[in-house]
């Protein structure tokens, strides 16, 4: 792949500056990639409407022509021209959580180019809250696709230096605003199935869609059924990987403390380097273990927002295995539980 000099600028993240919006949205306007926060993760941003640059978007992420790409608007009335139809749910939902992290499925029209949705006649459309975000869409006054601006089946960025070490050299600019506020992807919402359907959980609780549409349903996805039906080309068994493997441990507490803690003593017998991914409330049942330890905190929103930096710090630490705690699947716990189910590849350890 051809290098490009990465320039990254520093912006302000509740107040971005307007130099530097338009230099950015110059950019996408040219055709250009440009990497920007968002509230969920770093996003690799490309003009919608340019097939050409979102063909950029998947050689420069190394991602598969087959995983359909999230369209980013700036105001509700971008949605009319991406869409068929705007149906009576959508408005609701759009009222409720918007700007935010849910992405709705909706009929895709045919301006919406066939490789941003993978070749589906449906397109996946998300407003998002972040002031960068914002400003970015609306300077560039074009509908932005953006992945994560991740390499394809890495862990997804929640900084600009994430983004860096996956992505230096061939994109032309990162925006550095810190780094993002909810840490997991959006959640994404199908509106074109009989009943609206969660393919992806994520930033908006399952709980707080059904205070709006009470008839959202979401199945659980267990390790065993992982790799059946997958409705969403995202939904693959390894998509946030991290470069060393990972297992989660999966059970009531006190069992699951012991049960990691007996592992760390095994596989440190063996001479091995390990990492444990834990809560605060677990940090002083590990202390003295030899463990390289990343504390997620004490709150599931803290640990959204720490899960993929604790990944990447941990394996960018030199420990030859990954040893995760698992959380509550209630709130944002249903989102953290897909990306460490996501993240062990199905090494699961049920206790
Ligand atoms: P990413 O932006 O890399 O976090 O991934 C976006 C995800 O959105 C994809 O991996 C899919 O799971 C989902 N998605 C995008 N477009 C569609 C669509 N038309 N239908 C269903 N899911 C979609
Ligand atoms: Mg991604």
């Amino acid at each position: 792949m051809q290098h490009t000099q990465t320039t990254v600028l520093l912006i302000n993240a509740t107040h971005p500056e307007p130099p530097v919006i338009e230099h950015a949205a110059a950019l996408l306007r040219a055709g250009e990639l440009v990497i920007f926060p968002t509230e969920t993760v770093y996003g690799l941003g490309a003009d919608t409407l340019q097939p050409h640059a979102v063909q950029h978007i998947f050689t420069t992420k190394e991602r598969a022509l087959s995983d359909p790409l999230i369209v980013h608007i700036a105001d509700e009335a971008a949605l009319e021209a991406l869409v068929t139809d705007v149906p009576a749910q959508a408005r609701q939902l759009t009222h409720a959580f918007w700007p935010g992290p849910l992405t709705l499925v909706l009929p895709a029209s045919s301006r919406v180019p066939k490789l941003v949705t993978a070749g589906l006649d449906t397109v996946a459309i998300r407003m998002p809250r972040h002031p960068v975000a914002l400003a970015l869409i609306r300077a560039a006054g074009v509908p932005v696709a953006a992945p994560s601006a991740n390499r394809f089946m890495h862990v997804s960025p929640t900084t600009a230096q994430h983004a860096l070490a996956d992505l230096n050299g061939r994109v032309p600019l990162v925006l550095d605003g810190g780094p993002c506020a909810v840490g997991v992807e959006s959640t994404v919402l199908d509106l074109c199935s009989e009943t609206p359907t969660i393919l992806r959980p994520g930033g908006v609780s399952l709980e707080a869609l059904r205070s709006v549409l009470p008839n959202v349903q979401f199945s659980v996805r267990e390790p065993s059924h992982l790799q059946e039906g997958q409705k969403a080309p995202g939904q693959l068994l390894v998509h946030y990987a991290p470069k060393v493997p990972a297992f989660l441990f999966d059970g009531p507490v006190e069992a699951m403390r012991k049960a990691i803690l007996a592992e760390v003593e095994q596989r440190q017998a063996r001479g091995e380097h390990v990492g444990v991914l834990i809560a605060d409330e677990d940090f002083a049942a590990f202390q003295g273990s030899g463990a390289c330890i990343y504390r997620l905190g004490s709150t599931l929103e803290q640990v959204a927002s720490r899960l993929f930096a604790g990944l990447r710090v941990l394996e960018e630490s030199g420990v030859n295995i990954i040893l995760c705690r698992s959380f509550e699947a209630q709130g944002l716990g249903l989102a953290i539980r897909d990306r460490l189910l996501k993240a062990s590849g199905g090494n699961v350890v049920s206790l």
